[in-house]
């Protein structure tokens, strides 16, 4: 079962994604983890991507691809494999189409979440810069507002989770994927899941359409 998931900056796309991996034992392609690793190796390659991610600039596609390619050419891949954050682009899915050739794409699962949920998610989010214990203003609240309970120090809020640039991602999010949803939805792969329950039902309503495993 060849499958891409989907899902924006708090959906729980991660854990959702380690647990379809384990059940149904097929490879967890992140291409973050890719990207991380082919820097770590040290490669002309690596060297390259470091460039591109140290300057905070998105990869280019076609290095993307080649290394999304090349991934699904090993072979753990040959029974199926789960592909997450990629593709993010009309782009990338024509391109992993054609690299998949008659073994296609059978199902994206598109983990979907309000954005006022999401918000409400990313930007409760306070850590202790002393400990580096974290908590969260709604589901881990501290004892004592704005004070860690492990140490007696000050919360802060860290940069990526305030309420401008978590807004900021959400709208990239959107813009990129909308027209990537609508060319997976006119090939009936598509799947919509409601990510606002608790993770494990959103994890049962995945088992459904992803059948017993096998
Ligand atoms: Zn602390």
């Amino acid at each position: 079962m060849n499958i891409v998931l989907m899902g924006p900056p708090g959906a729980g796309k991660g854990t959702q994604a380690v647990r379809i991996a384990e059940t149904y034992g097929i490879p967890h392609i992140s291409t973050g983890d890719i990207f991380r690793a082919t820097v770590k190796a040290g490669t002309a390659l690596g060297a390259q991507l470091q460039q591109y991610m140290s300057q905070g600039l998105l990869v280019p596609d076609e290095i993307t691809i080649q290394i999304v390619h090349d991934r699904l050419q090993q072979p753990d891949c040959a029974s199926g494999f789960l592909l997450d954050g990629f593709p993010r682009t009309i782009e990338q899915a024509i391109a992993l189409d054609k690299t998949l050739g008659a073994k296609p794409i059978d199902l994206v699962i598109s983990i979907e979440v309000p954005d006022e949920e999401l918000i409400k998610r990313l930007t409760g989010r306070r850590v202790c810069q002393n400990c580096g214990a974290t908590f969260h203003i709604h589901f881990n609240p501290p004892q004592a507002e704005g004070i860690c309970d492990q140490c007696g120090q000050e919360l802060h809020q860290r940069v990526d989770d305030t309420i401008t640039t978590v807004k900021n991602r959400l709208e990239v999010y959107n813009r990129q994927t909308e027209p990537l949803i609508a060319y997976y939805r006119e090939q009936e792969k598509l799947v919509s899941i409601d990510g606002s329950q608790a993770i494990d039902q959103v994890f049962q309503d995945i088992t459904r359409h992803l059948g017993v495993r096998q």
